[in-house]
């Protein structure tokens, strides 16, 4: 017969030496690779208990910012939509009133803002779009979940913690990345 590919391997069916036979020089030599690796750095680590650091340039789940008097940067310019290749951004813009101007730090804001994570490829473009500092990509996962709808981020989701009423969680949405750009 005729083979397709000259890798067809032969099997050598010789008949079994007498420590083969015995099967345990075998199961020694398997205990003793099992062994050595006990005293290897492990590739493994204890998550979610255990977390690794991040890259520096590692894009996670995005963040609406505001700014320290905790008044919302965006101003709905829409950039951050037109640059996404996903189409994965969409938004409403409303007009700013004269009572509302510890909310929002422009004369427009967005009165709705949604990321469709199910849509994001996390390439980062939204956030260098954006003229206002008013979008970044964070260090947290965007967490699993069972429905579609629920990776339709809202504007509530995506907004930064108000640093005014809540400065420490302020700090943490920030991230490392953050301080140490700051740093360098
Ligand atoms: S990270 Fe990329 S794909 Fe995701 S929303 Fe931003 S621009 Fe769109
Ligand atoms: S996040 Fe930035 S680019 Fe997007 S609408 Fe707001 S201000 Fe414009």
């Amino acid at each position: 017969m005729e083979l397709l590919t000259k890798r067809a391997k032969v099997l050598e069916q010789k008949p079994m030496s007498f420590m083969e036979k015995l099967y345990l020089p075998a199961i020694l030599k398997g205990m003793a690779i099992t062994f050595s690796h006990m005293f290897k750095k492990k590739a493994t680590i204890h998550y979610p208990e255990e977390k690794r650091p991040f890259s520096p340039v590692f894009r996670g789940l995005h963040v609406l910012n505001r700014d320290e008097e905790g008044r919302e940067n965006c101003t709905a310019c829409g950039l951050c939509a037109v640059a996404c290749p996903a189409e994965a951004i969409t938004m409403e813009a409303a007009e700013r009133q004269s009572n509302e101007t510890n909310l929002y730090r422009e004369e427009k804001y967005a009165a709705k803002y949604e990321i469709n994570m199910l849509r994001c490829i996390f390439c980062g473009l939204c956030e260098e779009a954006c003229p206002k500092d008013a979008i970044y990509m964070s260090e947290t996962f965007a967490p699993s979940n069972f429905t579609r709808k629920s990776f339709i981020y809202s504007k509530e989701e995506l907004l930064i913690p108000n640093p005014i009423t809540d400065r420490e969680k302020f700090d943490i949405a920030k991230g490392l990345r953050e301080v140490q750009t700051k740093k360098n």
